[in-house]
């Protein structure tokens, strides 16, 4: 049986016959500083990012994009992307994001 990937959420390999999604997240500067939110994104989602940000460290000037423009993709298996989905309604919904700032106090 072969594998069509692994999730990178969850750290599964998707076998085949079950369905791999993708997300991608954009991050524009719309104007003034741009603010991440880091409970938006998974903890395993962060390191990828920061072995992302390892790696275009090691670019140079021309390859990199401007830094008003970021762009990162993951594969997701069915029950990852269930959760990402839920998040991304719920959001919707409630229209307003949710402050990071303010539930690290409570910890
Ligand atoms: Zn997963």
């Amino acid at each position: 049986m072969k594998n069509i990937g692994r999730c990178q959420n969850c750290g599964r390999t998707i076998p085949k016959g079950e369905t791999l999604f993708e997300i991608r997240i954009d991050i524009y500067a719309k104007g003034g500083p741009i603010d991440i939110d880091p409970e938006d994104l998974k903890k395993d989602h962060i390191r990828e990012m920061k072995e992302l940000i390892k790696r275009m460290e090691n670019m140079n000037v021309d390859e990199l994009t401007d830094e008003v423009w970021e762009s990162y993709r993951f594969d997701l298996c069915k029950t990852c992307r269930k959760e990402f989905h839920k998040k991304l309604k719920l959001r919707k919904k409630g229209g307003l994001v949710p402050r990071a700032k303010s539930s690290y106090r409570n910890n």
